[in-house]
């Protein structure tokens, strides 16, 4: 599997886009919340913003940054302070994202970085999804995540805090992250798309499917063709019966059609249990000891899936995924 490994820092033009926040949807007042008490000293200086992917994490992010630059700190978009971060010629924010695996060099610059900034005053540096370093590059920057320099605040994403090293986990405070809720998200999808916007069940169907991500559901609706969404929806049906051997074909067919990458699967599975899971509980109905541990079997699996998805080997073959999760179950 060859994954682009190109490193943005603010400097790249083409990058620049995705720093935008008008368009963030959710996340009201968390950006104001995190400000205030950073400015009354009662945050760390590593800070992981952890949240599912897909939900406008790194868009939110910006917005996070440019509230510190902003002249009036609330980061309004049209100040001086908030232009130099959305145009990235902002001096005292280093930000550091990859589409591939965060390496040792880059982790070396991020580093070189955070000295210089300390020695001009205090800073700030974003790390986009730290779950993207690689081995190397977690051990380079143990020791500044350790001790930062004086002043600098570090404020990382991720979207699985319990597949962090342990040790990176142990030097920095979690902060988490939900989803924009659900109206939200079925309105913000539906002006998206404009005028062929699929009516609002269909968007809500979606988003569900993909577990809130916005980014996900978009994806899916904008260029799923109208085959893939029955079959998906088929899929997401047949695993939310009550497991029954003879639906066990259709499942590996449906499955073998996706080309999804391990977690996409995992992820999948997940929203798809989880609201089975919900549904049993509403219903008051007693369901099998049976199947209680074949969630619990399902449940250990998808953590292996999510660990071993984790820093520098997200290599995991989707279709052995799915013969685990779908292999008979001796219970
Ligand atoms: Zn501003």
């Amino acid at each position: 599997m060859s994954r682009k490994t190109k490193t943005y820092t603010q400097k790249d033009t083409e990058f620049r886009p995705l720093r935008l926040w008008s368009d963030l949807v959710g996340f009201d007042g968390v950006d104001e919340t995190f400000y205030r008490l950073w400015s009354a000293n009662r945050l760390p200086q590593v800070v992981v913003v952890d949240g599912r992917s897909g939900i406008g994490k790194r868009k939110f992010m910006a917005r996070l940054a440019a509230r510190f630059f902003c002249e009036t700190h609330t980061a309004c978009g049209s100040c001086e302070g908030c232009h130099s971060v959305q145009q990235g010629h902002q001096s005292d924010l280093y930000w550091l994202e990859t589409e591939g695996t965060i390496k040792v060099a880059d982790a070396e610059a991020f580093q070189e970085h955070l000295d210089y900034q300390a020695r001009r005053g205090p800073r700030l540096a974003v790390l986009i999804d730290i779950e993207s370093l690689n081995d190397q590059a977690s051990n380079r920057l143990l020791k500044v995540l350790e001790e930062p320099p004086p002043g600098v605040l570090i404020l990382a994403s991720c979207s699985r805090f319990d597949k962090l090293l342990p040790t990176i986990r142990s030097r920095s405070v979690r902060w988490r992250v939900h989803p924009p809720l659900l109206p939200e998200s079925t309105a913000f999808v539906k002006e998206r798309l404009g005028p062929d916007s699929p009516g609002e069940e269909e968007i809500q169907n979606a988003l569900k499917m993909f577990g809130l991500s916005i980014g996900r559901a978009l994806t899916y609706l904008e260029h799923g063709s109208s085959e893939q969404k029955v079959r998906l929806d088929r899929l997401q049906r047949l695993l939310l019966l009550p497991f029954k051997g003879e639906n066990l074909k259709e499942i590996q067919e449906l499955l073998k059609e996706q080309a999804w990458k391990a977690p996409d699967l995992a992820q999948f599975f997940e929203v798809a249990l989880n609201q089975s899971y919900r549904r049993i509980l509403q219903s008051g109905g007693i369901t099998s000891l049976q199947d209680f541990r074949r969630i619990k079997h399902w449940r250990k699996i998808l953590q292996q899936v999510y660990r071993a998805g984790g820093i520098g080997q997200n290599n995991l073959n989707v279709q052995l995924v799915a013969e685990a999760l779908l292999s008979p179950f001796e219970g």
